[in-house]
C-alpha cells in the first residue's frame, strides 16, 4: 500500500557562528533527509526570545513533503542537529545559544500532544520569529488547534507588542 504524504512546516534558528551558513546546511541536510523542500521562506534576524544573548538569531521556515511519522521526522531532525555541532538541548524552558534549532511546527493537520512530541509547536501563536517566516510562505494556512490563519495570528501578535 502506498504511504500517505503529509505536507510539514519546519522552523530553523541559530544565533551561533556563521548563522547563514548554519540555516543553508540545515537545509540541504534536510534535503538530502527528506528530498527537496518544497517552500524557503527568507532568512530573519530576530532578538533571542526567552532568555538573554548578545547574538541575535536568524530564522526561517522551510517545508517538505514526507512520509516519514512524526517520531521518525523528529528523530531526523534532531539528528540533523547533532550533525551540525548542537549538544545542549533546551531544559525545563530555559534556553541557550544554539548553533542550529529544528522545530516541527505542523505536520499536515496532525494534533500530535506526547511529552516527547508537541504538533503543531506550542508556541507558534506568542512567537513572531515564527509567524513572520511562516506568514511569508503560508499566509492563509490554519493553525489547526486555535482554527485561526496564521496572518491573523501575526495580527494578534503585533497588537500586543504596540
Ligand atoms: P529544543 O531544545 O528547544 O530544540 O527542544 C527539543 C525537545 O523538544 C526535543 O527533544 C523534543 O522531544 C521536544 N519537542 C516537542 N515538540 C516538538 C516539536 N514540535 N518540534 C521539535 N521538538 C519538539
Amino acid at each position: 500500500m502506498k504511504k500517505e504524504s503529509f505536507h510539514i512546516y519546519l522552523g530553523l534558528g541559530t544565533n551561533q557562528g556563521d548563522k547563514e551558513k548554519n540555516l543553508k546546511r540545515a537545509i540541504e541536510l534536510l534535503s538530502l533527509a527528506l528530498g527537496k523542500y518544497t517552500l524557503l521562506s527568507s532568512f530573519i534576524e530576530t532578538e533571542p526570545w526567552g532568555f538573554e544573548s548578545q547574538n541575535s538569531f536568524l530564522n526561517c521556515v522551510v517545508t517538505f513533503t514526507t512520509t516519514l511519522t512524526p517520531f521518525e521526522l523528529l528523530e531526523k531532525t534532531e539528528k540533523i542537529e547533532r550533525e551540525l555541532g548542537r549538544v545542549t538541548k533546551s531544559q525545563n524552558g530555559t534556553y541557550h545559544d544554539r548553533i542550529i534549532d529544528i522545530d516541527i511546527l505542523f505536520y499536515g493537520e496532525k494534533i500530535i500532544q506526547t511529552k516527547r512530541l508537541t504538533i503543531p509547536h506550542p508556541l507558534i501563536q506568542e512567537r513572531d520569529f515564527v509567524l513572520n517566516p511562516l506568514f511569508e510562505i503560508a499566509p492563509q494556512l490554519i493553525h489547526p488547534i486555535v482554527g485561526k490563519t496564521i496572518a491573523e495570528l501575526k495580527e494578534e501578535v503585533n497588537k500586543k507588542q504596540l
